[in-house]
């Protein structure tokens, strides 16, 4: 669905995507690990077009998006919950969501689609609380409420279960599992194992803006490659 090809970008002097080829299949959860650092959030922005590659090409349902405007890229199917919240505060769970939706239902069926969107997201009971005050962990599922309203065929989650309890991540990834059992693909940049553990097909391991390490969650864990640059002894 999506292959990145020897994707490049420079900051000024710093290399921070290094040919990066990363494929992703219709229907997989992939997940994006790699230290503080290591380029995944620049990747993200690469992918979504709110950076422009040095170098490279970024293709999506076969065709090349490299040159296209995010605009261009999320109308194509491709959507992002970045860790800065987007949520109206001091409106309800219902209404942020019902301002997503509205691009694409109106009247009755986006009635339906919002109740159905609330009890999905294990918000139901939290419909008509503001946004502000809802816990982390529901705001944080509203927050991926609003990025699939648009019914993304690829959707990009960066540190979907940061700040959550063990309870919040384990729910987290019961959402992504339901998610992606309805089509959707996911690419997850996550630091909690235990999440990776529960939703990942497939890991790539980012280091110094290079892909370090590929393989299933039982590879990544068993290679002592990966553990080093963990604690900071390997080098690219
Ligand atoms: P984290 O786990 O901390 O979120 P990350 O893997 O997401 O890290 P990035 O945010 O992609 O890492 O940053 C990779 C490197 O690129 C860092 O050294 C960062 O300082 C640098 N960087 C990111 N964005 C920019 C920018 N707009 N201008 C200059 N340098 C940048
Ligand atoms: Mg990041």
């Amino acid at each position: 669905l999506l292959e990145t090809r020897s994707l490049n970008k420079h900051f000024g002097g710093l290399h921070v995507t290094n040919s990066v080829d990363l494929s992703l299949e219709a229907g997989e959860i992939h997940c994006l690990i790699g230290p503080n650092g290591a380029g995944k959030s620049t990747l993200f922005r690469l992918i979504l077009g709110e950076h422009r590659p040095s170098s490279g090409t970024i293709a999506f349902a076969g065709e090349d998006i490299t040159g296209l405007h995010s605009f261009e890229r999320i109308r194509r199917g491709i959507s992002v919950k970045f860790q800065v919240p987007g949520v109206f505060k001091g409106l309800s769970a219902r209404q942020n969501l019902e301002i997503a939706l509205q691009r694409r239902l109106a009247g009755a069926a986006l009635a339906r689609e919002i109740s159905r969107l609330l009890d999905f997201l294990g918000l139901g009971a939290a419909a008509d609380t503001p946004a502000g005050s809802l816990s982390h962990g529901q705001k944080q599922w509203l927050e991926i409420g609003m990025a699939i309203a648009l019914e993304p065929r690829l959707l990009l989650l960066d540190e979907p279960t940061a700040g959550m309890s063990p309870e919040e991540t384990h729910l987290t990834g019961e959402l992504v599992r339901r998610l992606n059992g309805e089509g959707m693909t996911v690419l997850a940049v996550e630091h909690d194992m235990a999440f990776v553990r529960q939703v990942a097909h497939k890991v790539t391991v980012l280091h110094l803006g290079r892909v370090f390490a590929q393989g299933s969650i039982d590879d990544i864990v068993a290679d002592e490659r990966v553990a080093a640059i963990y604690l900071g002894q390997a080098h690219a």
